[in-house]
């Protein structure tokens, strides 16, 4: 798969306006602020591709991305934003649910959390929602020249045993990532092309 091939194809305000589920997808999802934006840029090698913002909250729409004919990438809304009114928050999280268990293209989710807040609380239920469905999860730990190598390693490991302890590591993997640095890239674009192949 070529993904600096990607190219933006349409905004859904909801899922009801997804487009038809053929082919394949997978979804990025992450805190706002977590580096959802730039992972999706880095992954494709493309600086307008995802829009990065300092405005948390304006990503309300799913943003589909074509890398083939049959092939898709999709940014999800951005959760955990504390200004957002709550009846708005709770919409949200029932569209993310609704979409990760309904989905039938969707090959998997790519979770970024930020290397230096792991696994917050609204992370876990989406690995729950996710699991509960049987979709594979990768957690993209960014912003990892944030850290020195050690506590980057340590925290890489914490969340690998948090995972094994919750019996879920058969379904969820974890790597470390910047986009920043560049580092990581490979390794997702691996995950991702086992997931969208057939
Ligand atoms: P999103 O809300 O999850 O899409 O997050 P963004 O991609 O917009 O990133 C949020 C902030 O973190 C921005 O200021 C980015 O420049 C910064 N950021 C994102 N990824 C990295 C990274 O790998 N390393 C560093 N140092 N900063 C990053």
């Amino acid at each position: 798969i070529d993904f600096n091939r990607a190219r933006f194809t349409l905004s859904a305000p909801d899922i009801r306006k997804c487009p038809p589920e053929t082919g394949a997808e997978v979804a990025f999802a992450g805190r706002s602020n977590a580096g959802k934006s730039s992972a999706i840029n880095a992954l494709t090698n493309n600086t307008k591709l995802a829009r990065t913002s300092k405005t948390p909250g304006r990503t309300q729409l799913l943003n589909f991305f074509a890398l083939s004919d049959t092939q898709r990438l999709v940014d999800l809304p951005g959760y955990g934003y504390a200004k957002v009114p709550l009846a708005m928050k709770r919409r949200w999280e029932q569209d993310l649910s609704e979409y990760l268990q309904q989905r039938k293209c969707l090959r998997g989710l790519v979770l970024v959390m930020d290397i230096r807040r792991p696994l917050q609380a609204f992370d876990t239920t989406m690995i729950n929602w996710a699991v509960a469905g049987e979709m594979p999860v990768h957690i993209l730990l960014t912003k990892a020249d944030k850290l020195k190598r050690g506590p980057a390693a340590n925290t890489l490991q914490a969340v690998r045993r948090h995972l094994q302890e919750a019996r879920v590591d058969d379904l969820v993997s974890v790597q470390t990532f910047s986009a920043l640095k560049k580092t990581g890239i490979d390794t997702l674009k691996q995950t991702l092309t086992n997931w969208l192949r057939h």
